[in-house]
């Protein structure tokens, strides 16, 4: 049974796994790397012809029967949202504020899938749920945003489940949060991931092949997008989103800089499945390495899940102060 890591304190370490090892993540099992190359043609091809290919292949897309089964978000507003339901006298000459900007945090893995499995037995599951739970709290504090959560509880969702939660709120941003593990237990720090579809490095490549597996825990009745759907998808993504995504990570790793250890070039990029949102500016932040001692046990403290969930508020603030949409 999942233990609950969000009661305000310490993630529990789960003693039911043998041994005191980490996990990386499946990836002994993981699929083989994307074959960008393969499509790279489709790539050239108008947006319309583009769009009407990706429409054919709609029926192909688990992630569109999971939106015909209803499955939702929990959402949480903060009061300045439904304050947007009074009568202001401005309200009524030039029509009603826009609702604040909705921002989608994306706690990685749960349910069945463990995520990483720390030094000391720590699931990634329940750190990110943590996570995730303080910095909704956080950003709510601020009044400026709406916020949901792909997960609020320890279930499985699969990745292709996460962005289409993303778009069914019209999410202005997306935060899919995460701590894996390495085989090298030295390398520690945090790290920020926008969507390409080459790696940036090896590392960055075996880090997302790990993420990207965690579809093969939900079991042979979910299918993962065909690499060809993915590049279609990846194809999709404007260019505006991704200025969007840069933005947002740059300002997570500025905002890092002064508080929290970070890897060396924090900002990288890989094929992540879960950032594949056509246009919702999306980032994955890795908060730092279960398999490294000092990271699961910082990690484990609910002390420094504040410090770094303050660290991506202010990044989020300063997101939207410089964007100049969204924000009422
Ligand atoms: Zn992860």
């Amino acid at each position: 049974m999942a233990q609950k890591p969000d009661n305000g304190d310490t993630v529990p370490t789960n003693h039911l796994l043998p041994g005191k090892s980490f996990r990386q993540g499946c990836i002994a099992k993981a699929a083989d790397p994307l074959p960008f190359e393969a499509l790279s043609s489709l790539m050239g091809l108008a947006l319309p012809r583009r769009t009407a290919l990706l429409a054919s292949l709609a029926p192909l897309l688990p992630h569109a029967a999971m939106a015909r089964t209803g499955k939702s978000a929990h959402v949480s507003t903060s009061s300045h949202a439904h304050n947007t339901n009074t009568l202001h006298a401005p309200a009524i000459i030039r029509g009603a504020a826009p609702p604040p900007p909705l921002v989608m945090l994306d706690p990685g893995h749960g349910g069945k899938d463990p995520g990483a499995i720390g030094y000391s037995g720590t699931y990634e599951k329940h750190v990110s749920e943590a996570a995730a739970a303080e910095l909704e709290r956080q950003l709510l504090a601020t009044g400026r945003y709406r916020v949901a959560l792909t997960r609020a509880s320890d279930r499985f969702i699969p990745l292709e489940g996460r962005v289409e939660m993303a778009q069914a709120h019209k999410a202005s941003l997306f935060i899919s949060m995460h701590a894996d593990a390495l085989h090298d237990s030295a390398v520690r720090g945090a790290s920020v991931y926008t969507l390409a579809g080459a790696a940036s490095d090896s590392q960055t490549a075996m880090i997302a092949q790990s993420e990207n597996s965690a579809d093969l825990f939900g079991g042979p009745h979910v299918h993962a997008t065909s690499p060809e759907v993915q590049q279609i998808l990846a194809s999709l993504v404007s260019e505006e989103t991704r200025r969007g995504s840069t933005r947002i990570a740059n300002q997570v790793v500025s905002s890092f800089q002064s508080r929290i250890s970070l890897l060396s070039h924090p900002h990288r990029h890989a094929a992540f499945v879960v950032l594949k949102a056509a246009d919702i500016p999306s980032v994955l932040v890795e908060m730092g390495f279960m398999s490294n001692r000092s990271d699961e046990a910082a990690l484990r403290q609910a002390g420094h899940r504040a410090m770094v969930a303050g660290a991506m508020r202010d990044a989020v603030d300063r997101y939207f102060a410089t964007a100049r949409i969204g924000v009422g």
